[in-house]
């Protein structure tokens, strides 16, 4: 969005964690432009969390991720773009991490009684991280570009498509041409890949048991294990 005016707060990993000039303008707007300090924090803390989220899981799916930016009209994480699928599962990383980071150890502090709303700051504060944070969810997850629901909720279906596609034994040929457009911007180009899951095939520096195993064989030897245990339960 912004491609100056940012100060680095943290680097993790390399990842430069940058806050832009804008964002006491954001949170004021978002603030309804009254002076409301304990709700600043909080909306800047959301929209933080919520793009490392996104980081963590493009992490996760071993996809590049290049900053994390918050600026006054929300954030952005720019990574390396994956098969929609990796995409898709990234698109879920900024919600969850709001929900899961922050609105659940709220709730649970608020319940236990460790925080008490008295004053002003901590109740604009909690205000913040539960009511905002539930709007900011739902509006996130708009199935409309380039909010994260677009792409977020196509992932029952492409996790349903790529689960055919492993039973069956074979993979979908590789599309050519360009790829689908995203919500965020990557700096990088996108390498060339199939459409599918790159777990089994190459690139793998990781947790994976059986790199140099044909996925297909792999499908099948699973398949077998899976039918293998279904008949030892029904005797
Ligand atoms: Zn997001």
């Amino acid at each position: 969005m912004f491609q100056t005016g940012y100060w680095t707060l943290a680097r993790y990993r390399g990842i430069p964690i940058r806050l832009h000039w804008s964002i006491p303008l954001g949170a004021l707007f978002f603030g309804r432009f009254e002076i409301v300090p304990g709700f600043w924090l909080g909306f800047v803390g959301l929209v933080l969390i919520h793009e490392l989220g996104h980081a963590f899981l493009a992490r996760r799916r071993r996809l590049a991720v290049f900053e994390v930016n918050v600026h006054g009209l929300g954030g952005e994480c720019v990574h390396r773009r994956g098969s929609p699928y990796d995409d898709a599962i990234v698109a879920w990383g900024g919600v969850l991490a709001q929900l899961l980071v922050l609105y659940v150890p709220t709730r649970l502090l608020i319940e236990l009684g460790v925080v008490t709303v008295e004053s002003a700051f901590v109740a604009q504060l909690v205000s913040a991280l539960l009511w905002t944070n539930l709007w900011l969810v739902a509006i996130n997850l708009l199935p409309i570009p380039p909010l994260d629901g677009a792409k977020a909720w196509q992932l029952p279906k492409l996790w349903w498509e790529r689960r055919k596609r492993r039973t069956h034994g074979h993979r979908a040929p590789t599309p050519v041409g360009k790829p689908t457009p995203v919500g965020k911007p990557t700096r990088k180009p996108a390498p060339v890949r199939d459409d599918d899951d790159h777990d089994d095939d190459h690139d793998d520096d990781h947790d994976d048991d059986h790199d140099d195993e044909d996925p297909a064989e792999v499908a099948r030897r699973l398949a077998r294990e899976a039918l293998e245990s279904a008949r030892k339960r029904l005797h």
